[in-house]
C-alpha cells in the first residue's frame, strides 16, 4: 500500500552527508526543510546540491522548503555560557547588557519593554523557565523566577497569551527570501505571522525576488489563531508549529487546535503540515515511544497532509530509522482513516469550472472504484482540490511543468508524474499520460481510471474535461 501522508525531514549536520541524504530519499522523504535559523546560505546550497544528486540517482521527486527564522526574541549571551536559576530569585532582562551574569542578561529585541507589563508571564527556553514580570522600566524587565533551574545563551522568549509586537519579517528574513529564490525552493515557511497581511508581504517579497514558491504560514502565535481565516486566505499552506504555539497558548490547548487548524486548512483548499516533537525521543533512541506512535497516527487521522521531523533528522543519532518508523506508522494509521465522500461533499462550495471537474472526478472515482485518478495539471491546483477529500484512490498529478512536479509532493495522496513536452495534441497527451502511469507502476492495461484535462491544452486553470477510461482501450498509440 502506498503511503498517502507525506514526510518532511529537516536537514542539518546529521543528514547533510550525501550517503545519509541518499538513504533518507530511499526510505521515502517527500520534502526537505532547510531551517534558516541555523546555517549559512552556502550550507543550504550544498544540501540542495546533494539532494539533487540523490534524487537524480533514484529518480525521485523531493520538494524543498525554506523555513525563515522570523522574529524569535532571544536573551543575549552570558559570560559563563549559562547560569543556574532558583525559583523565587529576582532576574532582570535588560536592553543594555553586553554579557549576562547570575542576575541579569541582555535582549536581542529592546522593544520587548514596550510589550510587557507587571503581571505578565514570560516563558523562556520553550517554557522550561517561567518568569513573572514584577516591574518594567524603560530599559529593564524585572522578573521573579517562578520555575526553572538553568538559563543558557540565546534561549528564546515568549509571552504567555501572545501580544508581542515584533513584525513577522525581519531584515534577515528578507535577505533569506532572496536566498530562497536563488536556490529555487518550492515552499517558503514564514515564522510567527500574525495576519494575512504578513503572508501577503512575504509573497510580494518572494515574487519580487523572482520566485513562485508556495507560502506556508507557521501557526505559532495567539494572534494567528484569532486570524486563521485571513491567514489561510493569504497562504498556500499552514504548519501547526506546536513548539512555539504550545508556549503561547499553553500545551494542553494544542491538540484541539491541531484538529481545528487541519480541518480549516482542508476546508479552505490549503495544505497543512503537523510539526515538532513528533518522534523526539528518536533523537537518541532507535525506537519511538508509544506516545509518539500515537501522536503521528493521530495527526494522520486528523487529516494532515504531512508530518514533520525537526531535530530527529537534523541532529539526531537515527535520522534514517526515524523516517522509516514514521512511514510505517503513517501507513498503518491510513488503513483506518475515514473514507467517506458524500458527507463532506454536501458542505463543499465551489463555483469554478475547474473545481467542479475536480469534485466530479472524486465522485466518479469513489463510486466506480477506479484504480487511479490522473489529473493533467499545469499548476497543480486540480490535484490539490481533489486531495482535500479522502476517496481512498491515489491521485497522480501529471505535469509538464518541472516546478509543479515538486510543489505537489506535499499534498496528501498526490503523486507527481512527469510528462514529456508533447505539444498540444489532446490524443497524444492522453496516450502519453497512460504510458507514464504504466511506467510509474500506477496502473496496468485494462484498469479503470478517471482523467481530468483542460482544453485547449496548456492553459493553467483551464481544467474542464472529465474522462473515464480503461487504460489502453481508448487511445491508439501515437508516436
Ligand atoms: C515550532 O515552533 O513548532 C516550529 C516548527 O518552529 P521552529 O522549529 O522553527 O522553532
Amino acid at each position: 500500500m502506498q503511503r498517502t501522508t507525506k514526510i518532511v525531514a529537516t536537514l542539518g549536520p546529521a543528514s547533510s552527508d550525501p550517503a545519509v541524504l541518499n538513504q533518507l530519499v530511499a526510505v521515502g522523504i517527500d520534502v526537505v526543510r532547510l531551517n534558516f535559523s541555523h546555517g549559512t546560505a552556502d550550507d543550504h546550497r550544498a544540501r540542495m546540491d546533494n539532494l539533487r544528486l540523490a534524487m537524480g540517482a533514484q529518480n525521485r521527486t523531493v520538494g524543498v522548503m525554506a523555513d525563515l527564522q522570523g522574529p524569535k526574541i532571544r536573551v543575549g549571551k552570558f559570560a559563563s555560557g549559562k547560569i543556574p536559576l532558583q525559583p523565587g530569585q529576582p532576574f532582570v532582562l535588560a536592553t543594555r547588557c553586553e554579557l549576562g551574569d547570575a542576575g541579569r542578561v541582555g535582549l536581542d529585541y529592546p522593544e520587548l519593554v514596550d510589550d510587557v507589563a507587571a503581571g505578565d508571564v514570560l516563558l523562556l527556553d520553550d517554557g522550561r523557565v517561567v518568569m513573572d514580570v514584577a516591574e518594567v522600566t524603560i530599559d529593564e524587565i524585572r522578573c521573579t523566577v517562578r520555575q526553572g533551574t538553568e538559563l543558557s545563551n540565546n534561549k528564546g522568549i515568549n509571552k504567555q497569551g501572545g501580544g508581542l509586537s515584533a513584525p513577522a519579517l525581519t531584515a534577515k528574513d528578507k535577505e533569506d527570501i532572496r536566498t530562497a529564490a536563488t536556490l529555487k525552493v518550492d515552499y517558503v515557511a514564514v515564522s510567527f505571522p500574525k495576519s494575512g497581511d504578513d503572508m501577503r508581504r512575504a509573497r510580494k517579497l518572494l515574487t519580487n525576488a523572482g520566485s513562485s514558491a508556495l507560502i506556508v504560514a507557521k501557526i505559532e502565535r495567539v494572534e494567528a489563531i484569532q486570524n486563521l481565516e485571513d491567514i489561510l486566505d493569504a497562504s498556500d499552506g499552514v504548519m501547526v508549529a506546536r513548539g512555539d504555539l504550545a508556549v503561547e497558548v499553553g500545551d494542553a490547548a494544542v491538540p484541539a487546535l491541531q484538529k481545528r487548524i487541519i480541518r480549516m486548512a482542508r476546508e479552505h483548499n490549503k495544505f497543512v503540515i503537523t510539526a515538532t516533537q513528533m518522534m523526539e525521543s528518536m533523537i537518541h533512541s532507535p525506537v519511538p515511544t508509544r506516545a509518539e506512535v500515537s501522536d503521528v497516527a493521530n495527526a494522520v487521522l486528523d487529516g494532515t497532509d504531512a508530518v514533520m521531523l525537526s531535530a530527529e533528522t537534523a541532529a539526531g543519532d537515527y535520522p534514517v530509522q526515524t523516517v522509516e518508523a514514521m512511514a510505517r506508522i503513517c501507513v498503518e494509521a491510513e488503513k483506518s482513516s475515514e473514507i467517506s465522500l458524500e458527507k463532506h461533499f454536501l458542505d463543499r462550495v465551489f463555483t469554478r469550472i475547474d473545481q467542479s471537474i475536480a469534485m466530479a472526478a472524486l465522485f466518479a472515482a469513489s463510486h466506480l472504484h477506479v484504480k487511479a485518478i490522473a489529473a493533467l495539471t499545469e499548476s497543480g491546483s486540480t490535484a490539490l482540490w481533489m486531495s482535500r477529500l479522502n476517496v481512498g484512490v491515489p491521485i497522480y498529478a501529471l505535469t509538464q511543468d518541472v516546478r509543479t512536479r515538486y510543489k505537489v509532493s506535499i499534498f496528501k495522496g498526490v503523486y507527481p508524474v512527469m510528462m514529456r513536452q508533447t505539444g498540444h495534441d489532446r490524443d497524444q497527451l492522453l496516450h502519453e499520460a497512460e504510458e507514464q502511469l504504466i511506467r510509474a507502476g500506477a496502473v496496468e492495461p485494462g484498469d479503470l481510471i478517471v482523467l481530468t484535462i483542460g482544453e485547449p491544452i496548456g492553459t493553467p486553470g483551464g481544467t474542464n474535461t472529465l474522462k473515464i477510461v480503461k487504460v489502453g482501450e481508448t487511445h491508439t498509440a501515437i508516436n
